[in-house]
C-alpha cells in the first residue's frame, strides 16, 4: 500500500495531553494510509533555546531546565498512556533523550558556547519526545504506530546548521537503503519534523517553525500526493482577523497566492513548504485541530475555482524604506546587485525592491532600517547620490490570481483605496502577477485594508 497522505501536527496542536489525544483520534479516523510528522509540544523548542542560552552563561541553570522538561513530558506520558507496558516503554525513550540532552547542555556550559550544529542538535529534542508520545497514544488506540527520528529515516539536508534545505535525492536513497518498510505502508510512521542530517550526519535544522517544510519533504519523498497540516488556526483568511473583524477563511488558494501571503507575513504556513509540493503538483490542506469539521484552506496548482477574484488583503507597517537616489540608478548595471550584496553581507534581509529610473526603494524590516541606512551610505562613489530612510510608510498587499488574468481587477483595487481617501505613495503592481503591492502612509494602512476588504469580501446591502 502506498502512502496517500502525510499528516503534520504543529506545536499548537500539542498544548496538553488533550491535544495529543485529539491528534491521535484524527489519525485513527483517517482512511487513507497516513504517515505522520510532528513538531515539538507547544513552547518546548523555546524552552530548549532559553535553556541553552542560560547554560552557556552558567551551569547552574541546567538542573532547572532539565527538571521542567522532564516534568512536562513525564506528565504527558502519564496522562496519555494508561497501559503500563506502553507507558514504561515511552518513558524509557523519553528518559534516554533527557539524559543525552543534559550532557549536551552541561558540555555547552563547560566550554561557555555552542556551535550552530550543537544548537540545532539541542533544539531537536522537542520533536523526538513528541514523536514518542504521539506514537504511544496511537498504540493505545490499537494502531501499529512507530516513532521515527530523522536519523533513522536518513532525512538528508545540506550543510547549513540552522537554515538547512533538504536533499531529496539523498533522502530517497536513504529510505530505500534503510529498509524500514516505510514505503510498504504497513505501519504508521510518526516522524520528527524540524531537522535532518547534513552530509557528515550532523543535525541541521530547517529553521524555527521549519517542520511544515520537513513534512512537505517527507510527503514528496514518500510520493504522497496530499499534505495535511493540522494547526490551531482555520487556515488562510481574507484579512488579519485581529484587525478586520469580518475576515473569513479562504477555501482555496493557488501556490502563487499562498506563497505571496506566506512570505508577506501571514504566519499560517512556513513559506518554504510550498516549493517541494508545488514542484510535484501535490495538494496542501490546512486544517484546524479544534474544528476538524471545517474545511480549512486547500492549496493546489488549480487554486481557486474562480480565478477572477481577490483572495486576501493584508498590510505590513513594521518596515522601513531606503530610498537610494542617483541620476543613473536606472541604467547603471549592477547597482541593485551591489545594494543587495552589501545588505546581505551584514545580515539584512530585503523584503522588496521597487525601482524607478532615478530612485531605488529598498524595503527592509523596521528593526533593520537604521543599520541598513549606515550600510548603504558607506557605499561610496558611483551613481548613488544620496540615501534616505523613510519610516512613515506601510506596505499593503492585495493577493489573487485574478490580478494578472482579469482586466480591471487592479483598477478596482486602486479605486476602492482612492474612494477611502487614501493616497497611494508608490505602486508595485504586476511584479508577480498574483499580487498588487503599494505603499501608503502608516496611518492610512488600516483604512486602505478596510476599504479593500469591504469592496471585495463584505456583502453590501441596500
Ligand atoms: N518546534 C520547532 C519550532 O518551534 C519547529 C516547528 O514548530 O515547526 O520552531
Ligand atoms: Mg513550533
Amino acid at each position: 500500500m502506498k502512502f496517500i497522505k502525510v499528516m503534520k501536527f504543529g506545536g499548537g496542536c500539542f498544548r496538553d495531553a488533550d491535544g495529543f489525544k485529539r491528534a491521535a483520534g484524527i489519525i485513527r479516523k483517517e482512511t487513507a494510509c497516513p504517515a505522520v510528522v510532528v513538531s515539538a509540544a507547544a513552547g518546548v523548542t523555546d524552552d530548549l533555546e532559553a535553556g541553552l542560552k542560560r547554560a552557556v552563561k552558567s551551569e547552574a541553570g541546567v538542573g532547572r531546565t532539565m527538571r521542567a522538561l522532564r516534568l512536562r513530558h513525564e506528565r504527558l506520558a502519564s496522562a496519555l498512556l494508561p497501559t503500563p507496558e506502553i507507558r514504561a516503554g515511552v518513558l524509557a525513550e523519553i528518559d534516554h533523550r533527557l539524559i543525552r540532552l543534559e550532557r549536551l547542555l552541561r558540555g555547552a556550559a563547560l566550554i561557555g558556547e555552542a556551535s550552530p550544529f550543537t544548537r540545532a542538535h539541542i533544539l531537536s529534542y522537542g520533536e523526538r519526545w513528541a514523536a514518542h508520545l504521539l506514537a504511544g497514544s496511537l498504540r493505545e488506540k490499537g494502531l501499529d504506530a512507530r516513532p521515527l527520528e530523522s536519523e533513522q529515516i536518513g532525512l538528508a539536508a545540506d550543510d547549513s546548521p540552522e537554515d538547512a534545505t533538504a536533499d531529496l535525492q539523498a533522502f530517497q536513497r536513504a529510505i530505500k537503503k534503510n529498509a524500514l518498510g516505510l514505503e510498504a505502508g504497513r505501519f504508521i510512521p510518526v516522524i520528527t519534523g524540524f531537522y535532518g542530517l547534513d552530509s557528515r550526519r550532523r543535525i541541521a535544522s530547517f529553521g524555527r517553525n521549519g517542520s511544515d517544510y520537513s513534512a512537505a519533504v517527507v510527503a514528496v519523498a514518500l510520493h504522497a500526493p496530499t499534505l495535511e497540516i493540522w494547526k490551531d488556526v482555520d487556515g488562510f483568511m481574507t484579512a488579519d482577523p485581529k484587525r478586520i473583524p469580518g475576515a473569513k477563511p479562504i477555501a482555496r488558494l493557488s501556490f502563487g497566492e499562498a506563497a505571496e501571503l506566506s512570505y508577506f507575513g501571514a504566519k499560517v504556513l512556513h513559506p518554504r513548504t510550498l516549493e517541494p509540493i508545488s514542484r510535484r503538483n501535490g495538494t496542501i490542506r490546512i486544517r484546524h485541530i479544534f474544528r476538524p469539521d471545517r474545511p480549512g484552506t486547500e492549496i493546489s496548482a488549480a487554486g481557486g475555482v474562480r480565478p477572477d477574484v481577490l483572495k486576501s488583503v493584508t498590510h505590513n507597517d513594521r518596515l522601513a524604506i531606503l530610498r537610494v537616489f542617483g541620476a543613473g540608478v536606472g541604467c547603471k548595471p549592477g547597482i541593485i546587485g551591489i545594494i543587495g550584496r552589501s545588505l546581505a553581507d551584514h545580515g539584512v534581509n530585503i523584503i522588496s525592491v521597487i525601482t524607478a529610473q532615478t530612485v531605488i526603494n529598498v524595503l527592509v524590516s523596521e528593526s533593520d532600517g537604521r543599520r541598513a541606512l549606515k550600510i548603504l551610505r558607506s557605499i561610496r562613489g558611483g551613481v548613488i547620490a544620496r540615501v534616505e530612510l523613510e519610516e512613515g510608510l506601510a506596505l499593503v498587499a492585495a493577493v489573487g490570481e485574478g490580478l494578472s488574468r482579469r482586466k480591471g481587477l487592479a483598477g478596482r483595487v486602486f479605486t476602492a483605496v482612492a474612494e477611502a481617501g487614501v493616497n497611494v505613495e508608490i505602486i508595485s503592481s504586476g511584479a508577480s502577477g498574483v499580487a498588487a503591492y503599494f505603499l501608503v502612509r502608516k496611518a492610512d494602512a488600516l483604512p486602505a485594508v478596510q476599504a479593500l476588504h469591504a469592496e471585495f469580501f463584505e456583502q453590501r446591502r441596500g
